[in-house]
């Protein structure tokens, strides 16, 4: 009943079909023929293609006619009310507010562009009580603001009321019409009322439909149809029929009961109004939310389709990169078989697809790096890591090792029912080659192909964490010196210094156990690492073995070279923490080794620092000394033995040292032999004793035959400049070279030959003496000892000291001296301390000698002012009818 009392009306009604008619012609619109703003052309044309422009002339005409006709109609409307009193006037009034009123808010129904007002029910109303005019009025109205509301168009807000005007004008004067020709025919009850404003509203509804409708068919240049009456429009025409039927029933109310009702009517109607509206809204949105509802199933739906799609995409996608990756793929089970093989895994391994799948890729992988390959399967399989990456070494199908970079990560396949495994390698063999070529050049020793410095202190400081955590974990370290290196590479030259120490690392390779490293650090140093150490016993084995395999002379550049090692040990027992502190020791413990006499080892005890630092300090003394001219030199003479004449010196060097007083030259000649400063003392002898000699022949004729002696080092013979240096003593000192005689040890002497023949040659020439001192103790052989330049051979002490000890002793110094006469050499017996030792010398046929016995050492202010009694009366008592306890020592 309430829906039925509400006049139904449609955002499709006339105003509102206007205002659409304008949206679909707006593209195109039609050509302006001439511009808008040209003075030539008339304002009428000017107006038109402002205002209507996709209008054609006959709709132009069909426009103008309707708003001519429809404003005829309001002016006669107003014209026919204006003799209305004044409370009729306020009905009209009245109800075309309302009827405006509820043109402004019109209830929208759901799903349909349609909409509903009250003002028809009035309009219609005021056609029963008050006559077409004011309907008219009302009408125009209530349109008037539907279509001012609904279009921009001053098009359709002037087209629509004209139009109302028309339609209602012309209906309702019908209605008029036949409800006076049923009322004189004494019908005049509701229900024929009813029927004839039915009638009526059916009129009204055509007739407005067919002029609004004509407006686009006339642009389109179409006639207008009746199928338009039907349409979106249709059912507006059953609203206005039921809104007649209302409008009836209300009047025929108020013919009962007054005006009253009327007015009570209208807030009963706006409720009404407010409540459908309310509900409408409510059901909208229910409806959006169904509708969201189903899209969004519908959009899942789409989706999950086109992901399927996508997947199959994917997949074949997946497949297609698979086989044909230019990188070794596999699915692979979780404990590592193989469910699939690309054929870039199948070249990279040499084998073909069948023969991989279903083994464990493990199986592929060499034995070192297998296991870290299960680790990291287990790990993912666990799901610890989502995958892994790993270079690891696999083995071609030829034996070869491929080194591969190997990824692994989850893998679920679009469609399988567990997942698996994806592993990607790649070959990089080429790349981990130049790394390990990069990596051995940058950690090993060019020359002898043995780890460096730096690769040997990564070992070390691994082995001393290792042993940190362990002690068991034993080490020991080695630290290597070769005692004539530096003499090989001076005398020999650098490539054959180079050959001696490849020569060198070979055989200490050879030496080693399974677990020693053994590693130049530089020049002749070498350092050895034992791991694994079982007894501290097994490096001094080893130590050992070294030393004897040092000792076999070494073929060098043509030359027989021979050599010592001098070896530093310590031991990771002594608790390091630091791998340069073990160095620092073992290097110690070298020095140690080198002092007690080379061609040796010393284990490292913490003593050992208080003596490195002793022999730095020494070092910078003896460095000063030299500087500032503190060394001195004594002089032991040499005798005849056979007369006690003295028939010249040897010069030996002294050095005071200003705190520690005296000190050996057995002890500080090492020192400066290290520190380099051996040519520069050799210097300082050599001018002392030369200048001291000539003084002394100037002393008278008897002196004029005395000889010096001078000895010299290693260091001077691998110089080449020993030669000139020797000439300027002689010349500085006005000697005569026959005068001076050269002492070489036969050790130095053979260890270098092949280099210093030459310069003992020219020394000869020159003619200065050559002896070879501390005989019997090197290796001379007798072919060399023929042929060389030598004049004059010295018996080591040694020697001398055993003579009393037996027949054997004895034997050797009788046999070198009868070699030395056979070969024409001087000889000279060495540390003869008393008169058996100078009786059986004698005996053997020994010309001269030197000893405590006959004369020690002494500075030459003391000897020169002895020397006069000793050439006047001999020291010693002539040979026959002399003995020993009668002899008076030069002292
Ligand atoms: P050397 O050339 O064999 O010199 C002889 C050494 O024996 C000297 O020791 C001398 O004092 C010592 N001596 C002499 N007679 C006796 C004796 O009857 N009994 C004992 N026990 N010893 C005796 P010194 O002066 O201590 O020199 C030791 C070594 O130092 C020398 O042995 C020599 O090799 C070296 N030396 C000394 N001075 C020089 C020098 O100026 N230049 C070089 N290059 N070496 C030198
Ligand atoms: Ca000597
Ligand atoms: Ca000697």
């Amino acid at each position: 009943m309430t829906m039925a009392a509400a006049a139904f009306k449609s955002e499709g009604r006339p105003a509102d079909i206007t205002s659409r008619l304008k949206e679909e012609v707006r593209v195109p619109p039609e050509p302006s023929p001439t511009p808008a703003g040209d003075a030539r052309v008339p304002w009428t044309r000017r107006l038109h293609s402002a205002l209507m422009p996709d209008y054609n002339r006959q709709a132009t005409v069909y426009w103008w006619s309707v708003v001519v006709a429809g404003a005829a109609v309001i002016v006669a409307s107003v014209a026919m009310l204006a003799r209305e009193p004044g409370p009729i006037w306020l009905q009209i009034a009245v109800g075309m507010a309302i009827a405006m009123l509820a043109g402004v808010f019109p209830v929208r129904v759901p799903q349909s562009k349609n909409s509903f007002a009250a003002g028809e029910i009035f309009i219609f109303l005021l056609l029963l009580m008050h006559g077409p005019a004011a309907a008219t009025l009302a009408a125009v109205g209530e349109v008037g603001v539907g279509a001012y509301r609904t279009s921009k168009r001053w098009t359709s807000r002037i087209f629509s009321p004209a139009m109302a005007a028309l339609a209602m004008g012309g209906s309702g004067t019908l209605l008029h019409a036949a409800l006076g020709r049923l009322a004189a025919h004494g019908i005049d009850n509701v229900g024929s009322t009813v029927l004839a404003m039915m009638v009526f509203s059916l009129a009204y509804f055509v007739g407005s439909t067919l002029l609004v409708t004509a407006v686009p068919r006339l642009k389109r240049n179409e006639r207008p149809q009746l199928s338009d009456l039907f349409g979106v429009f249709g059912w507006v025409g059953v609203a206005y029929a039921g809104s007649a039927c209302v409008a009836t029933l209300l009047y025929s109310t108020y013919r009962q009961t007054g005006f009253g009702v009327l007015m009570a009517m209208v807030p009963l109607l706006a409720m009404m109004l407010a409540t459908l509206h309310y509900f409408f809204r409510q059901q909208e949105a229910a409806e959006a939310v169904r509708r969201a509802g189903s899209e969004a199933s519908e959009r899942e739906a789409e989706l999950a389709a086109r992901h399927v799609r996508e997947l199959e995409a994917s997949e074949r996608r997946f497949h297609s990169a698979f086989t044909h990756a230019s990188i070794g793929m596999a699915l692979l089970a979780f404990e590592g078989h193989i469910l699939q093989a690309n054929p870039a895994l199948c070249d990279l391994l040499g084998l073909p697809a069948d023969a991989l799948v279903g083994r464990r890729f493990q199986e592929v992988v060499i034995d070192e790096d297998r296991r870290g390959l299960e680790e990291q399967l287990g790990l993912v399989s666990a799901h610890e890591f989502e995958g892994f990456a790993l270079e690891l070494r696999c083995r071609h199908r030829s034996g070869e090792p491929v080194w591969v970079a190997a990824h692994c990560s989850f893998f679920s396949e679009p469609g399988a029912s567990s997942p698996c495994l994806i592993l990607q390698v790649q070959d990089i063999t080429a790349r981990r080659r130049a790394e390990d070529s990069l990596h051995h050049i940058a950690f090993h020793d060019a020359l002898t192909e043995l780890p460096n410095r730096r690769r040997f202190q990564e070992y070390l400081s691994q082995a001393v964490q290792r042993a940190m955590q362990d002690p068991s974990d034993a080490f020991a370290v080695m630290f290597i010196d070769f005692d004539r290196f530096k003499l090989i590479n001076d005398s020999l030259g650098h490539s054959a210094g180079d050959q001696f120490l490849v020569q060198v690392s070979q055989r200490l390779r050879e030496s080693l156990r399974e677990h020693d490293i053994v590693a130049r650090l530089g020049g002749d140093e070498f350092a050895v690492l034992m791991l694994r150490l079982g007894h501290a016993q097994d490096a001094v084995a080893l130590a050992d073995r070294m030393m004897v395999a040092m000792r076999r002379p070494f073929l060098v550049a043509g030359n027989e070279v021979t050599t010592s090692a001098s070896i530093g040990i310590t031991f990771s027992a002594l608790g390091y923490t630091n791998p340069d502190d073990v160095l620092r020791d073992a290097d110690t413990a070298m020095y140690k080794a080198k002092g007690a006499g080379k061609a040796r080892y010393a284990v490292f005890d913490a003593s050992l620092h208080t003596e490195v630092a002793n022999r730095l300090r020494l070092e910078g003394d003896l460095r000063r000394a030299i500087d500032e001219g503190h060394l001195s030199v004594a002089y032991q003479p040499v005798c005849d033995l056979a007369t006690g004449m003295i028939s010249g010196f040897e010069a030996l060097v002294r050095w005071r040292h200003p705190k520690d007083g005296a000190i050996s030259p057995m002890d500080f000649l090492p020192i400066a032999e290290e520190a380099g400063l051996m040519l520069r003392l050799t210097d300082f002898v050599l001018h002392c004793a030369c200048r001291q000699l000539s003084e002394w022949q100037r002393l008278g004729p008897a002196y004029a035959g005395l000889t010096m002696n001078v000895n010299v080092s290693g260091h001077d013979i691998a110089h080449p400049a020993l030669v000139a240096r020797v000439t300027r003593a002689i010349i500085e000192s006005g000697l005569q070279a026959r005068h001076l005689c050269i002492e070489l040890t036969e050790n130095i002497l053979m260890s270098r030959l092949e280099g210093a023949l030459p310069m003992l040659g020219e020394l000869r020439r020159l003619g200065v003496q050559l002896a070879i001192d501390d005989f019997g103790t090197g290796y001379s052989s007798l072919s060399h000892l023929s042929t060389l330049p030598i004049d004059c051979l010295k018996i080591d002490r040694s020697f001398v000291s055993r003579l009393e000890r037996g027949a054997n002793e004895a034997a050797v110094v009788r046999s070198i001296a009868l070699l030395g006469s056979a070969l024409g050499k001087t000889v000279v017996a060495e540390g003869i301390e008393t008169a058996a030792q100078l009786e059986q010398l004698r005996e053997m046929g020994c010309r001269l000698g030197q000893g405590f016995l006959l004369a020690r050492p002494a500075p030459a202010e003391e000897l020169t002012k002895r020397l006069g009694a000793y050439l006047v009366s001999p020291p010693l008592p002539p040979h026959r009818g002399s003995t020993a306890a009668s002899a008076q020592p030069l002292q």
